[in-house]
């Protein structure tokens, strides 16, 4: 649908605000170096204020870089003004016309640009069936629920077939429930229209469950770009590790090629470029290990909680608490507070940073 797919560069992006506490200039943005892929879904992932909307924001032209260049495709945008750029950006207010019924919502973009009323009326029918909105041509925006309006502000992006679709939190004033059914219809859409996706969120499980790839961003700095598999299992530092899923981190030395010690214990791990010698931080997620008699790493209950699918365990390993959930413990000893056992690591479950 989309008539050509295009690709996003950031290079060397920089923005800078003052600060209206301090009156001091600060990054929100620094040195960004970004590339997205024609046709990929990719997501600006973040806590509060990492910058990563203003990052959005620049892609829009609502806002312009004080440092770098931005290229949709191959061409420089920094210079054009946001409705002059092949962009279009769904808010997570709507910004719907309330007046309007989802016809002329959905139509005011191509009338706008004085498209024949027939060609109009079918890109319109197109867009309403992709976005699930068949039919309702006629009902009034105040008569929608939040899920259906949300649909209603994709269609109106999407009609007017941009190069790159644009999304800032999109779902954060749905409810829980309908935010993941929502989330699937996005991905589902966006991959039906063949259309090059940037979506922000602070949400990692949204942003797993949605993108090729994620952009981490803390306090205006890229700290990795990668598929969501890769930042979970290969975090570029603690920050990531922490940031995507929940990590423990052990304290261990680099005792040679992907083998480590912890706590007097010599165990298999990914050592990446460390060497021996090295003191590091063991990435443990908490699936990643079980609780035995026999084992290696030393670990004493703390806590031990039956959560259905998976028995939660804290454990000492020295003085560290180390947080593991054992799944499937149908099948496997329990183990009570005050007990003593052993780490069990899955394989190639270790990342040492
Ligand atoms: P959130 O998830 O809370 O929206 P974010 O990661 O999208 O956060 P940004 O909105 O990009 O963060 O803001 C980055 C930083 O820049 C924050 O510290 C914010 O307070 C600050 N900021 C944003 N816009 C302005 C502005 N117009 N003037 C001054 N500071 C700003």
């Amino acid at each position: 649908m989309a008539k050509e797919k295009k690709g996003v560069r950031l290079e060397h992006i920089s923005k800078i605000y003052k600060d209206p506490k301090t009156g001091k200039d600060f990054y929100a943005v620094k040195d960004a170096n970004l590339e997205i892929e024609p046709g990929s879904f990719v997501t600006l992932l973040g806590p509060s204020g990492c910058g990563k909307t203003t990052t959005l924001r620049m892609i829009a032209g609502f806002e312009s870089p004080d440092e770098g260049e931005i290229y949709l495709g191959n061409e420089p945008i920094n210079a054009l003004t946001p409705n002059k750029r092949d962009t279009a950006m769904v808010f997570q207010s709507y910004a719907l016309l309330p007046h309007y019924n989802i016809f002329d919502n959905v139509a005011y973009g191509l009338k706008l640009r004085k498209m024949d009323k027939n060609v109009i009326k079918k890109k319109v029918t197109d867009i309403l069936d992709l976005v699930g909105l068949q039919g309702m041509e006629n009902r009034m925006t105040n008569q929608l629920s939040g899920g259906q309006q949300q649909r209603v502000a994709l269609a109106r992006a999407l009609v007017i077939e941009p190069g790159v679709l644009l999304f800032d939190e999109p779902l954060s004033n749905l409810d829980a429930k309908l935010r993941v059914s929502m989330r699937t219809e996005i991905r589902r859409i966006q991959q039906e229209a063949g259309i090059t996706a940037v979506y922000v969120t602070h949400d990692q499980s949204e942003a797993m469950a949605i993108s090729d790839k994620v952009i981490i961003m803390n306090k205006g700095i890229v700290e990795q770009i990668s598929t969501p598999q890769e930042a979970y299992y290969y975090p570029n530092n603690q920050f990531v590790a922490d940031f995507i899923g929940e990590a423990n981190f052990l304290k261990a030395t680099v005792e040679g090629q992907d083998m480590v010690n912890i706590n007097g214990s010599k165990v298999k791990c990914a050592t990446g470029s460390l060497s021996a010698g090295n003191e590091c931080n063991v990435v443990l997620r908490p699936e990643g290990a079980a609780l035995t008699d026999n084992g290696t790493v030393k670990a004493k209950v703390v806590y031990s909680c039956f959560m259905g699918p998976y028995q939660d365990y804290h454990v000492m390993v020295g003085d560290t608490l180390v947080k593991i959930q054992d799944y499937n413990p149908k099948n496997s000893k329990i183990y009570k507070v005050g007990d003593e056992a052993f780490l069990s690591f899955a394989e190639n479950t270790l990342y040492a940073l």
